[in-house]
């Protein structure tokens, strides 16, 4: 690589933090002291002040075959809890607002460390999902958990997020429904047990919101395989739904199985799925008109505020619209009742008490 890079410096495998701070330090030695230092203590990000991506592993150790994640990433790796949680607290002290908690494989946190015991502030706590949320749930700020595998950790949440001390949402990947497509893609979970939890977890936990991503028109797809995913959508009524049509990436296992569909088929299929998922969204966001919802503002416009609710991840959920100029800042949390919904976003008034 520095054949051809000769400007590159160092090159340095995953996972590698102490090589990367080393490196970093050869390179570009670190200020004598805090008052040259241009850096702010909860380090730099790439989001607005409000809110921050907090990442808790790297790596997954699950061998999906379409996605090359485990190849380029490696295996599992959980970054300590103390670590974590320390990063978290700088954050909210700096003002941000909501942590959205990622990772490749968010419920497997601590698996590879053995669920071990680390320390802060002097305390011992034990690497893993449950306690890390519970301790996150303490500060001052949303906690949103994206990416869980659906393995039987998730069921544990739900309480946390019934008493609302993490955000009730679950972001869970399903990918698809027929378990002749899921075993193609190495994935678990029939969907009639998928659905089966999905009514526990909505029955404990009234207010949840679900998010998923799915793909269609992967190898081997059948019109039986679709029309079953599209009953099993229709059916869980999920909250929030991604869906891809399959593509191949270099070097995926999937790109070798028979029956590869054609883009038409793929992108027809994909269509035909956001119709069914657009209109439950539809039908649930207007369910939401004449209810009072927090909401967090994300931009302030001469003519209208731009803000999102729990049910709403920032870039990949909808918006809440308030309407009218508003002396409110980015952060701000504010109480509206919802007046009007639309595919995927809801327009709202705020509330005066
Ligand atoms: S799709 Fe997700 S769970 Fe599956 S191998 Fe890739 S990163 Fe892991």
């Amino acid at each position: 690589m520095r054949e051809v890079h000769p400007q590159v410096l160092a090159a340095i495998g995953p996972h590698a933090y102490a090589e990367v701070m080393a490196a970093v330090h050869a390179h570009l030695p670190p200020p004598p002291g805090p008052f040259t230092s241009l850096l702010p203590p909860q380090g730099v990000k790439l989001t607005p002040p409000h809110f921050a991506y907090l990442k808790i592993s790297e790596g997954c150790n699950h061998r999906c075959s379409f996605c090359i994640i485990p190849n380029l990433r490696g295996a599992l790796t959980s970054r300590p809890i103390g670590e974590v949680l320390g990063e978290a607290e700088r954050l909210v002290a700096a003002g941000v607002r909501e942590l959205l908690v990622i990772s490749q494989d968010t419920s497997a946190y601590g698996r590879d460390l053995g669920y071990r015991t680390d320390f802060r502030n002097g305390r011992p706590v034990r690497t893993d999902l449950d306690t890390l949320a519970r301790a996150l749930g303490e500060l001052p700020a949303w906690v949103r958990l994206h990416y869980l595998y659906p393995y039987p950790q998730v069921d544990a949440l739900i309480p946390l997020m019934a008493e609302e001390r993490i955000l009730p949402y679950l972001d869970i990947p399903l990918q698809h429904a027929s378990p002749r497509i899921l075993e193609a893609m190495r994935r678990p979970a029939a969907s009639e047990q998928v659905l089966a939890r999905i009514a526990d977890w909505r029955e404990r936990c009234p207010g949840l919101v679900i998010r998923s991503t799915f793909i269609v028109g992967f190898p081997g797809e059948t019109e039986a395989d679709f029309e079953q995913l599209l009953r099993f959508l229709a059916a869980a009524r999920l909250d929030r739904v991604g869906c891809f049509a399959y593509s191949p990436v270099a070097g995926a296992a999937a790109n070798a199985l028979p029956d590869q569909l054609p883009e038409a088929l793929r992108e027809e299929r994909l269509e035909r799925f956001m119709a069914v998922q657009a209109a439950i969204s539809r039908e649930k966001l207007k369910a939401r008109i004449g209810q009072r919802l927090t909401v967090l503002v994300d931009e302030v416009a001469a003519d209208q505020v731009i803000a999102r609710s729990y049910a709403d991840a920032p870039e990949i959920d909808g918006t809440v619209t308030v309407p009218g100029p508003w002396d409110l800042e980015p952060g701000d949390f504010i109480e509206v009742e919802v007046t009007d919904a639309r595919d995927h976003d809801l327009w709202v008034r705020p509330i005066e008490d």
